[in-house]
């Protein structure tokens, strides 16, 4: 299936010379969305995950509907302040500025088999900072998946110890 004509590309936003890659239409088409969802969990079936995380929000889009086709848990990361329990947390660098990403501190066990979820690679920094947060609970990364990577970033570079899979590259 030709996924990418189901991407919208929204020039000048969130500010000027950014193409935005807006997976909205995709997931407003049914079929489509579950296409997408099977052919990205058919790349982590053999790979005994016990659990899927991934940061909010567009990391929920495509790690819960993963984890009910793969009938495994899904582990929420969320911007500091955000989670009701005990979190440990990690400080990432964003383009301005400083943000946190948190998890609780009981949602992975050491040794589980984690699979790691967002909608779109860049520069790598987000999913670099969820790496950061399963390992410190003593997760072991066995996947990342995405629906689109930006090729044309060093995000893969970055991530190069893993093993990576995207539905989708923009180049
Ligand atoms: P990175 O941390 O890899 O530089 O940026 C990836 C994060 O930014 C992802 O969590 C993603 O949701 C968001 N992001 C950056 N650019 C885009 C884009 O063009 N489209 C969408 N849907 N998300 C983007």
């Amino acid at each position: 299936m030709d996924f990418k004509q189901h991407i919208t590309i929204v020039e000048d936003y969130p500010k000027e010379g950014i193409r935005f890659k807006d997976i909205t239409t995709l997931m407003q088409n049914g079929p489509v969305y579950k296409a997408a969802i099977d052919e990205m969990a058919a790349f982590a079936r053999d790979k005994q995950v016990d659990v899927i995380v991934g940061p909010e929000a567009r990391g929920f889009v495509v790690g819960c509907p993963m984890a009910v086709a793969l009938e495994v848990g899904f582990v929420p990361v969320r911007k500091a302040g955000k989670l009701p329990r005990d979190v440990i947390s990690v400080d990432y660098g964003l383009e301005y500025g400083k943000d946190q990403l948190t998890i609780h501190a009981d949602a992975i066990q050491k040794g589980q088999r984690v699979l790691i979820t967002d909608d779109l690679l860049a520069t790598g920094g987000t999913i670099e900072a969820t790496i950061n947060l399963v390992e410190q609970l003593g997760g072991i990364v066995v996947g990342i998946v995405f629906l689109i990577e930006l090729g044309y970033l060093d995000g893969r570079q970055r991530l190069d110890k893993y093993d990576v899979y995207s539905l989708m590259t923009f180049q």
